[in-house]
């Protein structure tokens, strides 16, 4: 089943997989971005009209843009902008037992 623009659960192995090249990445219970290439960029990188955090926020926190591939096929999967202390964000939590 589908369940994220680029990754599909086999509900009976519980597998997740990239929709573009199969490729398995991350059992159900994981989060699948640990598993995938990550590439960490200044939030700059984003485009015109993202200033630095420094310019934006009365703060002094690194501020990465965090991007996540299929290790595989090299797929854009997902990304996310966080502290750079911040742990990768576990945003599919999926109950295998439910489906
Ligand atoms: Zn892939």
């Amino acid at each position: 089943m589908e369940i994220h623009e680029y990754l599909t659960l086999d509900t009976g192995t519980g597998s997740i997989s990239c929709r573009e090249c199969g490729n398995h990445i991350a059992n159900a219970e994981e989060n699948y971005k640990k598993h995938c290439a990550m590439a960490i960029d200044l939030l700059t990188e984003i485009g015109p009209g993202f200033e630095s955090p420094a310019e934006l926020l009365d703060s002094d926190h690194d501020v990465q843009f965090r991007r996540f591939y299929c290790p595989n096929c090299a797929v854009l999967i997902d990304h996310e902008i966080a502290r750079a202390e911040d742990p990768i964000l576990h945003d599919i939590e999926l109950d295998l037992h439910s489906l």
